[in-house]
This record gives C-alpha cells, structure tokens and sequence, in this order.
C-alpha cells in the first residue's frame, strides 16, 4: 500500500489524481489533502477518500471545514509549515507536489529533504531553487519523478535514471514539444486585446488559469526549458523547443546514433500521474488509448521567439544562472495575476518581465534563504510596474 499525500488536491493536477487513485483503492491510500481555498471542495474529497489530515491557506477556511468534517476523524490545519509537515510526515511515502507556483517550494522541498517520492508538477518550486531542490533529493535519497507531459515523456524516452548524463547517454538533444497555445496563428497586434478568457481556453489541454495564462505566453515552455536542465542535467544547448499543435508527442529526446524516442498519447494529465504513481510498473489511468488511425496529419515548427518573447526571457534567465530564474518566474506570476486580474494587458506580461529582469540584479543561490528573498524582491518590482501601467 503507498501512502499519498496530495499538494493542491483541488487543482487540476490535484482531481486528476484521485482520479487516478480511485481507480486503485487496493494500491494507493490517502494519508493527506491540502487546498488553498477552496474549502467545499476539499470537504467532498476528504468524505470520499478519508485522509487522516487536511490542510488549508487560512484560520478561517481551517475553521470552516472542521465544521464541514464534523463528525469525520481527520485533523485539520492550515498555513506553510503544516504543508511541510503532510509532505514529510513518516506517515506518507509518496508526494504529488501540485500547489501552482512559488507557495508550492517550501513543502516540496520538505518531502524533498524527508526522502519522499516526489511527483513533481510544481515546476515553479524547480524553476526556483533548481540546484538546490537536485542537492536535497540525492542527499536525502528521494525520488523525483515528474509528471508535467514533457518531462515525463523525456524520463521514458531517456534509459531510466539519473545517473548518467545526457551526453555520457549518447542524447544529441531534449526535444521539448510546445502546442503554441491558444494564440499561435493569431497577428502579433492583436495580441494586444486578447481576453484572460480567451488566453486561457487552451486547444488540446484542461489545466488551471495561470498555466493556462503561461501556456498563451509560452512562458510555460520557458520554464519547461528550466525545469528540463535541472531534472535531466542538460545544458540550455541540448534543449529545443519544436511546435507540435496536436499535442499527440509529448516530447522525444534524439541520440547520436540518430534514433528518436518519443512518447505519445491522448492529452490527458492522467497517462503521467498513473505513470509516475506505478514507476517503474504500469497501471490503467482511465485515458483511451490513442487511435493513431483516426488523427489528423502531426506538425512541427520552429517557435517564433519574436511572437513569444517570453521564451526568448526563459532562456535569457536559464543561460544568467543563480538567482535568475527565480526573479523570471516571480515577476511572471505577478503579471500573470495582474493579467487575470485584468489591471494590465496580454501583451504587458512580457514587458513586466523583461523590465523586472532588466532593473534588477540577481545574484548567487547559495541557500533557499537566497532564493526567497530574490523571489519578494521580484514580485515587489513587478507589483510596482503594474500598478504604473495598469488600467
Ligand atoms: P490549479 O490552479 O488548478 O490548482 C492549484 C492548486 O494549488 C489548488 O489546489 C490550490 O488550492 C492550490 N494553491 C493555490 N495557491 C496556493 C497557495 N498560495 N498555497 C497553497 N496552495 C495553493 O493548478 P494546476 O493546473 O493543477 O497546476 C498545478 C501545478 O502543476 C502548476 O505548477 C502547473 O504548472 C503544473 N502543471 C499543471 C498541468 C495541468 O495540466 N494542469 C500540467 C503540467 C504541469
Ligand atoms: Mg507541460
């Protein structure tokens, strides 16, 4: 029996997940659930899958779903340091790290330093802190297996752990697949009055809205980029963004001998979490299996960095090092937020990056200390550029 805990069961990644598990009752037992706000729909899972604790942002929302679970014996709490201690409990083997952004590092690098089995879908946490997120899973034995659809179809084309780097395994390159998103055929003028709605109704995949928001900038495939150097150890060379529409490949990686391993499947987060759950066993997930009969021709381009700079400032901050990467993706979740929010426009995204990248240094990612404080001063900057050009 593996004991779970889930990191931002609410979300997209969260549902998907006990889907997943619900499908398994004899494999898999829910040890922990955390929501941020959303306290009704945290109650209803508890109900259906019992864990012994659950957590949430606020003493209020804490309050309130005590008195949801009345009568239930699960311990409810909230706040960071109780997220901590649901991902490293000894009560828990596995970790799903699903809470959207930098609010997901410190637990993840908990179950990280606990020696958990870490199913990653936080990239931010990995963005972040990369080294020292890599430096606490091989001190403290955890595992780290990733579920974002790219990096789990790298881990299965690749020959299976870690050790080795890229070129000691003969890989000529990490070919990251990217849909373009919602926005890729559209002129880049009238990008300026795009919608959140709009930027957020992806063609081919049903995710939370500030993924959504990353997937219309391609800022998502920036920090994809990021997060694929520290998992896989591959310089930014060895990286290429290839535009796949379909989203059919998840990604392949190419060797020297000039073969190409690639993963394909229906897109549904579901085929990853089942993957990264049974690793290294297979279990059914619920997706169809792919008809390649009934699809469509597959198409690949070259990305547009002048369409999507956001791309181009993922690089930027991957080649910069330290503290940079951190300041990338604090700056982008503030603008992404003031997006949403509707105080600045699609197109602004982009700007409060590049100017929170340019007006500012970074420095060295000694310690996690480091990375947080670079991470308040970002979001400081940004917020302040914002409130300069928001409508
Ligand atoms: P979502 O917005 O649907 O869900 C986010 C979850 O995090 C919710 O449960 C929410 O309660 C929790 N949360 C939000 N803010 C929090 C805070 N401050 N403190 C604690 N918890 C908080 O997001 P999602 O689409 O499920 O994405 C989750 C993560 O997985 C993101 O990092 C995203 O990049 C990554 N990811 C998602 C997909 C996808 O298909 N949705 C694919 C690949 C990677
Ligand atoms: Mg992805």
């Amino acid at each position: 029996m593996q004991r779970i805990t889930i990191l931002g069961a609410t979300g997209s990644i969260g549902v998907s997940t006990l889907d997943v598990l619900a499908r398994h009752p004899e494999q898999y037992q829910v040890y922990a659930l955390s929501a941020h706000s959303r306290v009704e729909e945290l109650a209803a899972q508890c109900r259906q899958f019992r864990p012994q604790r659950a957590v949430v942002g606020t003493p209020e929302a804490a309050a309130e779903l005590a008195r949801l679970l009345d009568g239930l014996d699960i311990d409810v709490a909230h706040g960071e340091a109780a997220l901590c201690e649901i991902a490293s409990s000894p009560d828990t083997d596995t970790v799903m790290a699903a809470i959207v952004g930098a609010a997901g590092l410190a637990p993840a690098l908990a179950a990280a330093r606990a020696g958990k089995k870490i199913l990653l879908a936080n990239k931010e946490a990995l963005v972040m802190s990369g080294q020292l997120f890599m430096d606490a899973v091989r001190e403290h034995k955890a595992t780290l297996l990733p579920i974002d659809s790219e990096h789990n179809a790298i881990f299965q084309s690749l020959p299976g752990d870690y050790a080795r780097t890229p070129s000691e395994s003969g890989v000529a390159k990490i070919l990251l697949t990217a849909s373009g998103g919602p926005f890729l055929h559209r002129t880049v003028e009238t990008l300026e009055r795009v919608t959140p709605a709009e930027a957020c109704k992806h063609p081919n995949w049903s995710m939370g809205r500030k993924i959504s928001v990353d997937s219309a900038t391609m800022m998502n495939k920036g920090l994809e980029v990021i997060e694929a150097h520290w998992l896989f150890g591959a310089p930014a060379e060895l990286i290429e963004v290839v535009i796949h529409p379909q989203s059919v490949i998840h990604s392949m990686v190419s060797y020297v001998d000039g073969s190409v391993l690639a993963q394909l499947g229906n897109p549904d987060m579901r085929t990853p979490i089942a993957h990264a759950l049974a690793y290294p066993e297979r279990i059914a997930s619920g997706v169809a299996q792919l008809d390649l009969t009934q699809m469509s021709a597959l198409q690949f381009y070259k990305p547009d960095f002048e369409r999507f700079p956001c791309l181009a400032l993922a690089f930027d901050a991957l080649r910069a090092g330290g503290t940079a990467p951190a300041l990338l993706n604090a700056a982008n979740e503030i603008a992404v937020e003031a997006f949403l929010n509707e105080r600045i426009g699609f197109r602004d995204i982009d700007r409060v990056v590049r100017r929170v990248m340019d007006e500012n240094e970074h420095g060295a990612a000694h310690d996690i200390e480091a990375v947080m404080a670079q991470d308040a001063r970002a979001r400081e900057a940004a917020s302040s550029i914002v409130s300069s050009i928001s409508r």
